[in-house]
């Protein structure tokens, strides 16, 4: 992955306050790299963005946040395929821990994506705050994919 981060942004609707906070207040950094939202957080973090640059009489150019459907209209499952086709770098998931959600197993599927592919995953804000504060969050990184090839073989033989 390069400097310059594909960040997805995800908080269901019990989070996004807590999403809309972070990014405000990383909204330095944040602007360094691309955004990549499921539908309504995307909107509620453009919004968010666009109201601090405008308040910081910021020069930067300020990037469009991709927004894809929402996520219980498939915008988890759209994530899910960009982390496998490593066009996403890091996840920055706010879930809600307590309200079923209707779309339960596409949150569970980009979970699990994102580990098979060993991306960096925060779920709740003090692991955001790690991860952005992290040296590695603003410089080239390699991350290790576990072989499965034995896998795949296996898959084939039967
Ligand atoms: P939303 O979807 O950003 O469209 O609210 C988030 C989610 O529920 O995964």
């Amino acid at each position: 992955m390069k400097a310059r981060k594909n960040l997805a942004l995800v908080a269901h609707d019990n989070r996004k306050k807590d999403i809309a906070e972070w990014v405000e207040w990383n909204y330095r950094i944040l602007a360094k790299h691309n955004i990549i939202c499921t539908g309504t957080t995307g909107k509620m973090i453009e919004r968010v963005l666009l109201e601090k640059h405008e308040a910081e009489e910021s020069d930067a150019i300020l990037h469009p946040v991709q927004k894809l459907k929402s996520g219980p209209l498939g915008g988890d499952q759209q994530l899910g395929a960009m982390i496998a086709e490593g066009k996403i770098d890091v996840l920055i998931f706010f879930w809600d821990p307590m309200e079923p959600q209707p779309h339960d197993v596409d949150v569970k599927a980009l979970s699990r994506i994102a580990v098979v592919y060993n991306i960096p995953v925060a779920n709740n804000r003090s692991s955001a705050d790690f991860i952005i504060s992290s040296p590695l969050f603003n410089e080239e990184y390699q991350p290790k994919l576990k072989d499965y090839t034995g896998y795949m073989n296996r898959a084939t033989e039967r």
